[in-house]
């Protein structure tokens, strides 16, 4: 059977993971959440007091970025790979608005890019993976075989995001999740190295108003189509 590689890009919160997961268990593929990786070397840097609120020290992070090793282990009770730092399990440390608030600082830094892209093509050399995050189509896969681009409304990616949270236990209020939804987009998208744009080649699917099943219909009918290629 034919294999391909499934770039997912889109804005913070559009349910790229969700989609990517139900893609790469449909499929038998590997699921990468790249996100989980900036996200990690955040939660790195903040226990190491390199970035806070009102501090950030790029030229540490930028040398001690060889102390810093990722890997993913899959865990056969939820169904997909967990992401550890430095040997530990640092799945539920990465998901807080904490780690929200500093992450999009950390992944415009370039040598944190290219050390997360290197790591990222690798996984990805025997094809058969589902990747999503902001470059993916555009940097890390641009010969992907399909690329999807997701939007949604703010406002319904904040309430998806605050819902997740809030069900995890975490004090969070809307309008916090809001904000760092929306400044996150804006970072994002305005950043110098592999700013968030739709490939040109990529499928727009905006989520807003269609349910998992129906986007998950959609999305294999697109799979299909590339596999029969
Ligand atoms: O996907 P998630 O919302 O967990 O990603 C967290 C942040 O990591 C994004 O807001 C973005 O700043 C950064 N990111 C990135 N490139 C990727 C994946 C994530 O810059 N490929």
């Amino acid at each position: 059977m034919k294999k391909i590689t499934i770039a997912i890009d889109g804005f913070s919160s559009t349910g790229k993971s969700t989609l990517a997961k139900q893609l790469a268990k449909e499929l038998g593929y590997v699921y990468v959440d790249t996100g989980a990786m900036y996200r990690a070397v955040t939660l790195f840097a903040m226990q190491q007091n390199i970035i806070s609120e009102n501090h950030f020290n790029k030229e540490q992070l930028i040398a001690a970025l060889p102390e810093v090793e990722l890997h993913f282990e899959f865990n056969t009770h939820l169904g997909f790979a967990e992401m550890f730092l430095n040997g530990k399990n640092v799945e539920t440390e990465i998901r807080t608005l904490e780690v929200s608030r500093q992450v999009s600082k950390i992944a415009e830094i370039s040598q944190v890019r290219a050390k997360l892209v290197e790591q990222q093509q690798k996984m990805g050399e025997n094809k058969a993976i589902v990747m999503d995050g902001r470059d993916i189509g555009t940097v890390v896969f641009p010969n992907a075989e399909l690329k999807i681009f997701m939007t949604a409304s703010p406002a319904t990616r904040a309430q998806r995001r605050y819902d997740e949270l809030t069900g995890k236990g975490q004090s969070v209020t809307y309008q916090e999740v809001l904000q760092n939804v929306t400044e996150r987009d804006q970072i994002d998208t305005s950043r110098e190295d592999s700013p968030l744009v739709k490939a040109a080649d990529a499928f727009e699917i905006d989520n807003s108003g269609l349910n998992r099943e129906e986007q998950f219909e959609l999305v294999l009918k697109l799979v299909a189509e590339k596999l029969a290629q």
